[in-house]
């Protein structure tokens, strides 16, 4: 099958010409013949708490597939359904419901956005399930479902023997809603953490000689970050900054909540209870609690700031696979799984294929 487009980013390079699928993977790309189009890979989400009306502390069966069907239309092809900080007993029961296997999108496993975050950084997670680490806690989450990252506070007394737990078990170790200084944080990057939730949001902030998370995670080249690029979250600026620091290992999350891709209106966060008025999403105490955002629109808001198309897509695609490290996903390229996003020239999502299958056709 070909994909009918003009163009395609090819492992990170544009190149002219069409792409062939068969048997679900890329077989050919660059072929002549008529097409319209840029063929870039399927976006690759870590932080989803629920989309489409959906919240995924509560989501069965029938819920993931409404708000797969709604992620898809925005480019999602793969994604990391979160839970935020909650009791255990409803972590765990939200963990049973996740649909592996054939789900469309793909579903990565989870993030666990919590429960060992700082009191003093938590942003609206539920203060009364916020949790010291405990690695028979740990244990007990990792045991209940596909925990495929986890973000923790790393200077709270005894994280270092959670982030040795986790990466012993594979789980990618994210930093965020933290109160950590610099040198925290360097010691859980030097243990193996590997990135930072939402950079700049909910963690001591940076100053020129309390550099904290902030400066230490940009002045790493070995540590990925990730941000919330809908024009809420941070000052134009700050975006650019974060950028321009970490160009090439900076991911772009939503952290959408139910509300995304449906109406302004009343919605919850697990047990908190959230106002959406004008794409932006705030708790009972005015604090921001997630977003609306789409991925296609945090890629048309990075390059609006300058970035590329082809880096652009980048921050959406293989950036979030290295967090992951996965090297297959996030990519166009010969033999790879034929997860597609086909955008105008306005990177507005036309199509979506997953595995080679036409998913939506918009
Ligand atoms: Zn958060």
């Amino acid at each position: 099958m070909r994909v009918g487009v003009e163009a395609a980013l090819v492992d990170g390079i544009l190149l002219h010409g069409d792409i062939e699928v068969v048997d679900k993977r890329v077989t050919a790309v660059g072929l002549a013949g008529p097409g319209s189009g840029l063929a870039v890979p399927g976006f690759v989400d870590l932080q989803v708490n629920g989309f489409g009306g959906v919240d995924f502390l509560d989501a069965d069966a029938a819920g993931y597939r409404k708000a797969g069907e709604a992620l898809l239309e925005t480019g999602v092809t793969a994604y990391l359904p979160t839970l935020i900080t909650s009791p255990e007993e409803r972590i765990v029961h939200a963990m049973r419901e996740v649909p592996l296997g054939m789900a469309r999108p793909r579903i990565l496993g989870m993030h666990l956005e919590g429960p060992f975050l700082s009191p003093a950084r938590l942003g609206t997670h539920e203060a009364s399930a916020r949790r010291d680490p405990d690695v028979d806690l740990l244990e007990r989450l990792l045991d209940a479902g596909p925990v495929r990252m986890m973000t923790l506070a790393p200077e709270l007394p005894g994280a270092d023997a959670l982030i040795d737990v986790l990466v012993a078990r594979g789980v990618t170790v994210a930093l965020g809603h933290s109160d950590a200084t610099a040198a925290h944080a360097n010691a859980a990057f030097d243990r193996g953490a590997r990135t930072v939730t939402h950079l700049f949001n909910a963690m001591r902030p940076f100053l020129h000689r309390d550099p904290g998370l902030i400066g230490a995670a940009l002045a790493r080249e070995d540590v990925l970050v990730s941000i919330i690029l809908d024009g809420i979250h941070l000052a134009p600026e700050t975006a650019i900054v974060a950028w321009r620091a970490a160009a090439g290992r900076l991911a772009l999350v939503t952290d959408a909540i139910t509300a995304a891709g449906v109406a302004d209106g009343s919605y919850s966060l697990g047990n908190i209870d959230v106002e959406v008025h004008d794409g932006t999403v705030r708790g009972p105490d005015g604090v921001l609690a997630g977003s609306v955002l789409t991925m296609a629109e945090a890629v048309q808001n990075l390059h609006a700031l300058g970035a590329s198309i082809e880096d652009a897509v980048g921050a959406a695609t293989t950036t979030p696979a290295r967090v992951l490290g996965d090297p297959e996903l996030g990519r166009i390229g010969i033999g790879l799984p034929a997860d597609i996003v086909v955008l105008d020239d306005r990177l507005e999502v036309e199509r979506v294929l997953v595995g080679g299958d036409v998913r939506v056709a918009i």
